[in-house]
């Protein structure tokens, strides 16, 4: 059995990410939100693009009003006026000022804005009542960016907020790693669809449309492969057609060690290479997790606990940073961990790092972990409803009191 980090650390050395140029695609920008970038963006052009007022007000040579106070305003001429969304085509004489508003191009010859409230308007003279600072109110012409410098760089998930430069560089299109195809399917003789009559020893396979979810939110295809039977030749076409068109399988069942517990061999007869079988982890032990390298394709694959409890715990402690790191994402491929007041006394037998399910909040800017309430039982997933997070037990810990501090992974 290998250590959890240990596990992870190994999964995460065996992921070969997306190439950016091969693994890309173009997309809108109305289409890029949450895509992850796979090209550096720059912008030829400065920002601001050119110099501009920050303020309703005058624009002034600094040294015309440098002497100017309430009691001895100095006043101007009003020799043009200066929208936003206009040019400036008429340069700044001295004894002049210009009328500007927000966001309005400076004239030539201005160096500095004043700010209306500064200022009494008479006819086509401006009194100015306050000296302002050389440069005041004047937002310069690459202030903010220089052309040319990187903007934003490969690997980062767009944002809203990043779709806002996007668009102020005028990046109308911009490549995007490609979204990952992760194929899903379920082993068990007793798996039913949630549609179909159940009879006795049967169950629901709630794993593959869990999975799906899970998938999707990570925003990666999932293609539903659906119930397998427990059948050596059925599991091996099911794994075969798998990694040969996905860039990641899951798949859940029949990884322990009972009679019907295919995976592994079904793994090895078509070429994969397992790495890792049991993690120290509790739920969710028997852990296959493997790699095909065929024609130049890289497949990852996991061979998840069919126990739908153990099968989310792995999915989230270590599936997600290894789709994380394959999608192209730079960086931050593990879960998050937070430390929360435990509401409730947590057990663990100390001997796996231990998962407990249930609901991570935030009371008045504190994070506090309430354990699910019912049976921590794998087998219960009735009462893994609304989980947002699972309070980790390391091994050798067997209690965290109630009102103790716990660490716990945000899902
Ligand atoms: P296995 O890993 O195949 O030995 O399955 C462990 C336990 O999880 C058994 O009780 C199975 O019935 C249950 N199980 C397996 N696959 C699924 C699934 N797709 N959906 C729900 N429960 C499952
Ligand atoms: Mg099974």
């Amino acid at each position: 059995m290998i250590p959890v980090a240990e596990a992870e650390a190994m999964i995460l050395d065996c992921v070969r990410p997306l190439d950016p140029t091969q693994d890309s695609e173009a997309v809108a920008l109305s289409e890029a939100s949450d895509r992850l970038l796979a090209q550096t963006v720059t912008s030829d052009r400065d920002f601001p693009y050119w110099d501009n007022s920050a303020m309703d007000g005058y624009a002034v040579r600094h040294a015309d009003v440098a002497q100017a106070t309430a009691a001895q305003p100095v006043t101007l001429e009003v020799a043009s006026e200066i929208p936003a969304g206009k040019p400036a085509t008429q340069a700044l004489l001295p004894g002049q000022a210009a009328r500007i508003f927000t966001g309005a191009v400076m004239p030539a010859g201005a160096d500095t804005v004043v700010m209306q409230e500064n200022t009494v308007r008479d006819g086509t003279t401006v009194k100015i009542l306050a000296a302002p600072a050389v440069g005041q109110f004047v937002r310069r012409q690459g202030d903010f960016y220089q052309a040319g410098q990187p903007l934003l760089t490969p690997g980062i998930a767009v944002s809203p907020a990043d779709v806002a430069v996007l668009a102020t560089a005028q990046c109308s299109r911009l490549q995007v790693f490609r979204r990952l195809q992760v194929a899903i399917f379920s082993t068990g003789d007793e798996l039913i669809l949630p549609d179909q009559a159940l009879q006795p020893g049967q169950i629901v396979d709630s794993n593959q449309y869990a999975l799906t979810a899970f998938v999707r939110r990570l925003g990666a295809i999932p293609l539903p492969l659906g119930i397998i039977r427990d059948q050596p030749e059925r599991i091996r076409a099911a794994i075969a057609q798998a990694t040969s068109t996905a860039d990641i399988v899951l798949s859940t069942g029949g990884v322990s060690v009972g009679e019907y517990d295919f995976i592994d061999q079904t793994i090895q007869e078509l070429g994969g290479k397992i790495h890792l079988r049991k993690v120290a982890i509790k739920p969710g032990k028997p852990l296959t997790f493997a790699t095909f390298e065929r024609d130049g394709r890289h497949c990852l694959y996991f061979g998840i606990p069919g126990n739908p409890v153990s099968a989310l715990a792995t999915c989230y402690r270590f599936v997600q940073p290894a789709l994380r790191k394959r999608s192209g994402l730079a960086d931050h491929w593990g879960p998050l961990f937070v430390t929360a007041r435990s509401r409730h006394d947590l057990r663990a037998d100390g001997k796996r790092e231990t998962y407990l399910w249930g609901q991570l909040q935030l009371v008045d800017g504190s994070f506090e972990f309430a354990l699910a309430s019912g049976q921590h039982n794998s087998g219960n997933l009735i009462n893994l409803a609304q989980t947002s997070g699972f309070a980790v037990l390391p091994v050798g810990r067997t209690a965290i009191a109630a009102g103790d501090l716990v660490s716990v992974m945000q899902i």
